[in-house]
């Protein structure tokens, strides 16, 4: 927040409170049964228990939500300033086995995955019995390439199905599965499969997204040019483009897995095997192929998912995050199929064949949770509420993730989409994290629009100052955002990189896992996410957070996106440097660029107001939809020639078009 460290004013000033939110009536009211704790304070109470006495709390649960070959005996060892946690001990575990065969032997006609594909009316439905049977025949497919437990295996897949039996498979043969998003370019691809050292790689023919035909496999057949040890590729055909195959190295899947029973025994794992790679989005430097453990993942995974997303049986849980990222991994994948309830796959965009995609998926699958970036809502907000014309009246729970979201956005998610029935939850975490971190319990927690609210379980969160390096206690505070306890699901390396992992996490801090996200703690213990700890603009001592000034611009009607950076002052120290997309058809002008900047002298103060404003066609943001700030203040600094990893950004031409901005308004 906006106060000079000397100030005593609050950290979050009433004309930005907008009011507290409590789980709206009717949620509960048309609740299919009851959220699972029966008030705040069984939360609170909960909460205080997972801190105090973490090793019974995550005890219970571990043994209530997962299902173990071999049960656990130690439930925590080792800290966070050694960087050697390890959670559930002699215990073993397969990570398919618990997504998928407990559910099947129970109701193996129950639906596993509703596929939506890009073109609408073209999807099916996936029952726990044909998940189970698609599983074990990919299993034998790959144990029979020479992957073995421990193995990595590179997945290049669009959003179909078969991502998730190819996420499953692995898992099941104690491989560890290296998901990258298939938007990413054949140098990316090549990037992470070198690092990770993938010798299979799992892709399609060709991918669909929005109408539009991607060339998947020509994009692997470019990278793999550069990847030497790569044995295999293993080919889904999803639209039967005529591609290359090379042959002793390219495999079509769906001869291969013809040669092989529909049954394959899972391979039990040690708890803290990992899971899985994951690479970063990227937004602030080289992406970091961060690894996860088994057990502790898993368990993360399920508990936000039942307690976050009130997810009950029965219900229809629609995460639009990509498999490629870890929202997809947590949201898509696990926390829905480890709960047994059926988690839609959707392969299109928000936007195709026209703005109501994902409401009408809402409608028709009678969807109950739904979980997305706020980059999307600021899209669809764009586009007008006329196409938000569908009832969705089974929805509960409205979730955002990956950025904060404005106040502005948040009203609108709720009273547009939600009709007011629906609960928001802003959920905070990263792809270290595993699971959300701070959020709100869905049927539970009052919420504050752009707060992400309180702790989940076992997580501690410290304000620390950024100076000093001492813990700030007390509330009405701001700081960075550390984390003062290990929790399961939290990452347990940077693949083949543990120096990195202890230098970015565990030793900025000594004995607190860093964030590197900046925060404020309202007067009555609410987290309020302030961005990047590296995007912070001090402006005569004031330490304004750009996610601030940004939702005060984005309260002017005219602006739909804003990006705040800081740029060197003679006078000041740091001025404020604004970027801003607006409505189409707007015309700019001095006067409307005076309007946007008292926008934030009336919002947050004189202070904050806005040195210079560009109004821009589109801001940088990174294939998960993150705005870069780092570029932006590259190019405000006159460092257009030191930008950097620029690899991870969706639209690459932006940056051009933001350069030229600059200089003709200089
Ligand atoms: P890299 O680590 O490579 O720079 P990244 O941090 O963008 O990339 P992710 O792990 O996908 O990669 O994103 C985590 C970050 O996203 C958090 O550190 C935070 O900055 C932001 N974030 C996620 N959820 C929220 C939220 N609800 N509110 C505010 N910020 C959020
Ligand atoms: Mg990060």
């Amino acid at each position: 927040m906006s106060v000079s460290p000397d100030s005593s004013a609050a950290v979050v000033p009433e004309a930005h409170v907008v009011g507290t939110y409590h789980p709206p009536k009717e949620m509960l009211e048309n609740h299919p049964s009851k959220p699972h704790l029966a008030s705040f304070e069984e939360y609170q109470k909960l909460y205080k228990q997972s801190i105090t006495e973490p090793d019974v709390f995550w005890a219970e649960r571990a043994r209530e939500l997962l299902s173990w070959s071999k049960d656990f005996q130690t439930v925590h060892s080792g800290s966070l300033v050694n960087g050697d946690n390890a959670w559930f001990l002699e215990g073993e575990l397969n990570a398919s086995y618990n997504c998928v065969d407990r559910h099947a032997h129970k109701d193996p006609n129950r639906v596993a995955i509703i596929y939506e594909a890009d073109e609408p009316g073209e999807g099916r439905n996936v029952t726990y019995g044909e998940l189970l049977r698609e599983v074990s025949k990919l299993a034998h497919v790959l144990t029979n390439l020479g992957v073995r437990k421990g193995d990595t295996v590179a997945i290049y897949l669009p959003m179909i199905p078969e991502a998730i039996v190819a996420l499953l498979a692995c898992s099941r043969i104690g491989a560890i599965h290296s998901v990258v998003f298939a938007g990413f370019s054949s140098d990316s691809l090549r990037d992470r499969v070198v690092d990770a050292q993938s010798k299979v790689v799992i892709t399609t023919d060709e991918g669909k997204r929005g109408g539009k035909l991607i060339g998947t496999k020509k994009i692997v057949d470019e990278a793999l040019q550069q990847c030497p040890d790569v044995r295999n590729v293993l080919v889904y055909k999803r639209t039967g483009a005529d591609i290359n195959m090379t042959p002793g190295r390219d495999l079509w899947w769906h001869e291969e897995v013809e040669k092989y029973p529909a049954y394959y025994t899972p391979v039990a794992m040690a708890s803290e095997d990992p899971l899985f790679l994951l690479y970063t989005s990227g937004s602030t430097g080289k992406p970091k192929g961060v690894a996860h453990s088994t057990a502790g993942y898993l368990l993360g995974a399920a508990m936000t998912g039942k307690y976050v997303f009130d997810i009950h049986d029965g219900d229809r849980y629609f995460c639009g995050g990509d498999v490629g990222w870890i929202t997809g991994h947590s949201y898509v994948v696990y926390a829905p199929l480890l709960l047994g309830i059926s988690t839609v796959v959707f392969e299109g965009t928000p936007a195709y064949p026209n703005f109501s995609r994902y409401w009408d998926i809402i409608e028709e699958h009678k969807v109950t949770q739904f979980y997305v970036a706020p980059t999307a809502l600021r899209l669809l907000k764009r586009a007008g509420d006329h196409h938000v014309r569908n009832e969705m009246k089974h929805l509960r729970v409205l979730g955002s993730v990956g950025e904060p979201i404005a106040a502005e956005v948040w009203k609108w998610y709720y009273d547009v989409v939600g009709k007011g029935r629906a609960q928001i939850c802003d959920t905070y975490w990263q792809t270290e994290t595993g699971s959300n971190v701070i959020t709100p319990l869905a049927g539970v927690t009052p919420t504050k629009p752009g707060s992400a609210s309180l702790p989940f379980f076992g997580i501690e969160p410290a304000l620390v100052d950024p100076v000093t390096g001492e813990e700030i206690h007390g509330n009405d505070v701001e700081g960075v955002l550390a984390f003062k306890q290990a929790w399961p699901s939290m990452a347990r390396t940077v693949w083949g990189a543990h120096k990195r992992y202890m230098e970015t996490y565990l030793h900025v801090y000594k004995g607190f896992y860093f964030t590197g996200d900046g925060a404020a703690r309202d007067h009555e213990g609410f987290y309020w996410i302030r961005g990047r700890v590296d995007d912070v603009v001090n402006v005569s001592g004031h330490r304004l957070s750009t996610a601030e000034i940004e939702a005060a611009l984005i309260e002017h009607h005219s602006i739909t996106e804003a990006a705040v950076v800081g740029v060197a002052d003679e006078l000041t120290g740091q001025a404020v440097n604004a970027f801003v997309a607006v409505k189409e058809g707007t015309e700019i002008n001095d006067a409307l660029r005076k309007e946007f900047v008292t926008q934030v002298r009336r919002s947050i103060g004189p202070f904050a107001a806005p040195k210079a404003i560009y109004v821009v066609p589109d801001l940088p943001k990174t294939r998960s939809g993150k705005i870069m700030r780092r570029i932006l203040r590259k190019i405000v600094a006159g460092e257009e020639d030191q930008l950097g990893d620029i690899t991870t950004l969706s639209d690459p031409s932006v940056v051009a078009k933001i350069i030229e901005t600059v200089h003709e308004q200089r």
